[in-house]
């Protein structure tokens, strides 16, 4: 099986449209999700309404609670919390219960797990090694062994791989990087709608289950008229040039 990841994809519809029409080029099986579908952008149902037609499973992102209303944007800074409340009021009623009813995490009959955030927690973020660690140790816990644990996470919109090689845990950017047996994995892909790496270009990856293998690619995608409608949404102008610019 050849599976492809996707994230932080926040209402950007063409983002969106130019990964997956990549994504299918590339011989993909099944596309998964890591959540932060809306949120930002200006698309929130387009997106949402693409993600349920072609059936790609995802999970809850933090900017998907506060735009279902399962949680408020109180800890949000106020350009985000404008945005996701936007999306609130965007969003219909189909699509808002779709969002609200996406898992937390999805366990892939034991091949890899899918999260946004943390192993137990959607709104924490993996920002370094140590964190990766403690992730490990919630992972190996969910999964119930020790090695082989394969896990992709987002939400930090930058693309990273932690390696658990038992002795330590280490940031690694392979590409492609290669799985051990001896070895656990947290893969962030990076963002679809939203890079943060000063790589303006949309970052999704593909594991090929055959060769043990992940590669994670970037593709140009129309920032211009993604930039436009957020403008004309009335949201903060900030959305628009930072996606230009990555960040
Ligand atoms: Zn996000």
């Amino acid at each position: 099986m050849r599976y492809g990841f996707i994230s932080d994809i926040h209402s950007n519809l063409e983002a969106l449209e130019t990964v997956l029409s990549k994504i299918d080029a590339l011989n993909v099986d099944e596309v998964i999700c890591l959540g932060d579908i809306v949120g930002y952008n200006a698309n929130p149902n387009e997106c949402i309404d693409i993600i349920r037609k072609r059936g790609i499973r995802a999970v809850l992102g933090n900017h998907d609670t506060r735009a279902t209303g399962i949680d408020e944007p109180t800890d949000f800074n106020p350009v985000a919390a404008i945005a996701v409340l936007w999306a609130r009021q965007a969003l219909n009623e189909e699509n808002r219960r779709f969002l609200n009813e996406l898992p937390r995490t999805i366990d892939m009959d034991g091949k890899f797990m899918v999260i946004h955030g943390w192993v137990n927690n959607t709104d924490s973020y993996i920002m370094g090694a140590y964190d990766a660690a403690e992730n490990f140790r919630l992972l190996k816990e969910a999964l119930g062994r020790k090695l082989g644990g394969l896990c992709f996470f987002g939400h930090t919109h930058v693309r990273v791989t932690y390696v658990d090689a038992g002795s330590e845990v280490s940031a690694n950017l392979d590409n492609p990087l290669e799985l051990k047996p001896e070895a656990n994995y947290l893969v962030n892909p990076g963002s679809v709608g939203q890079p943060r790496d000063g790589d303006p270009r949309a970052s999704f990856a593909v594991l090929d289950e055959k060769d043990s293998e992940i590669t994670f690619y970037r593709v140009e995608y129309d920032i211009e008229s993604c930039a436009r409608k957020v403008l004309e949404a009335g949201l903060p102008d900030v959305l628009a040039r930072r996606l230009k610019a990555g960040w």
